[in-house]
């Protein structure tokens, strides 16, 4: 019988797991409780458990755990921690700190098969999907990071089925190396965990998944999880989308804004859209108004993000200046976009872009799949 993982399941998953195995239903969540709530690394800590079941755990079963390789600290505070995985891979996140936001981006993917030209980590190709409790173990080595830097900020939540949960994280976003949607079943698993009342009891509001824009899982995932969702449109026409975004030639901007139209979203609940704003390519205000034209259809269901472009060494693009950052928002708020921010991305100084960290410490590692240079 192969070993389990008890963090590898939502709770729903652990009870189906260990029933298969004979245990009563009701372990399931007594020991997603331990692990997630009270923070349990070994079976031997779950003291509510017989001895003998106890030892059968210990024989059956494993509480892994990661840790960082490196820990890079900007000026501004940012840091990009490269997780190291059982395999010898490495993944990156990054934890933002910004006035009272605890904030960290992780990884769902070692690589991306997406081919994005504006991103680093696709030159790595696709080496592998993260299991579900590669992604959470992200989110718990930060929180262990803030407790060692005594970080006293505490999250408190509320009581009733929460009950007591202390926190430092405020904020998830799934914007890492990798495309969530591409590893539907380990993002939705672990968003399920990071959620749950009896786990770690994250805000639903308070996680964002974002998307290239796989447009036949946008649906599927937003029915398994109420966690927010964002989609990288970054292109005012289909020729330029799919010149910087191969998978446009997939699923076309039209069937990116059907599927978006088509949402059942309730209350106010809206889709993001990120636009990155590359400098020359799609920043004029005649691309503004384009899309703005183009965005009509699902203006009630949207907000659009735009990120200013934050270029690493040996990148095609360059950075909008501010003035076309702010005359863009401007144009789009003009012509009927009622929900336009600008995000300024954080961390230049130790290499912000996604992937980025990890590619400098694997450079010997070959690219399994060749990126694409504009204009291809
Ligand atoms: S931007 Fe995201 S989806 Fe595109 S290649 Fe990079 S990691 Fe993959």
């Amino acid at each position: 019988m192969t070993t389990l993982n008890l963090k590898n399941f939502d709770r729903l998953g652990l009870r189906e797991a260990l029933v298969a195995r004979g245990l009563k239903s009701f372990r399931g969540d007594q020991i997603f409780r331990w692990i997630w709530r009270r923070g349990a690394s070994e079976v031997a800590e779950m003291t509510d458990l017989g001895k003998d079941l106890r030892a059968r755990l210990e024989a059956e079963t494993q509480i892994p755990r990661l840790d960082p390789s490196d820990v890079r600290t900007a000026r501004d505070g940012t840091s990009k921690l490269l997780v190291r995985l059982p395999d010898g891979r490495e993944v990156e996140s990054v934890l933002i700190p910004e006035g009272e936001r605890r904030t960290l981006c992780v990884s769902t993917q070692v690589g991306c098969a997406m081919g994005c030209t504006f991103c680093r980590t696709a030159t790595m190709g696709l080496l592998r999907s993260l299991e579900p409790w590669e992604i959470t173990e992200q989110v718990l080595i930060a929180e262990r990071i803030l407790v060692e830097r005594g970080d006293a900020r505490i999250l408190q939540l509320g009581r009733g089925e929460a009950g007591k949960v202390s926190r430092r994280l405020t904020n998830l976003v799934f914007m890492g190396m990798g495309e969530p949607l591409h590893n539907l079943e380990g993002t939705v698993t672990a968003c399920r965990i990071l959620t749950d009342p009896k786990g770690l009891a994250f805000p639903e509001s308070r996680i964002t998944v974002s998307t290239v824009g796989l447009a036949d899982r946008i649906a599927p995932f937003l029915e398994q999880t109420k966690v927010n969702l964002a989609i990288s449109l970054n292109a005012h026409d289909d020729e330029f989308r799919s010149k910087i975004m191969p998978v446009n030639r997939k699923f076309d901007m039209d069937e990116l804004l059907r599927v978006v139209r088509d949402l059942p979203l309730t209350g106010r609940r809206r889709v993001t859209f990120e636009y990155v704003l590359l400098a020359g390519e799609n920043d004029s205000p005649a691309q503004a108004r384009v899309l703005s034209r183009r965005l009509q259809s699902v203006e009630e269901k949207i907000k659009i993000n735009l990120i200013p472009y934050n270029p690493h060494e040996g990148a095609l693009f360059t950075r909008p200046a501010d003035q076309a950052i702010d005359t863009f928002q401007r144009v789009l708020l003009d012509n009927g976009i009622e929900k336009v921010m600008v995000r300024r991305p954080r961390g230049d100084s130790i290499l912000a872009a996604c992937g980025q960290l990890a590619l400098e410490k694997t450079k010997s590692t070959p690219p399994r799949s060749l990126p694409l240079t504009r204009g291809s």
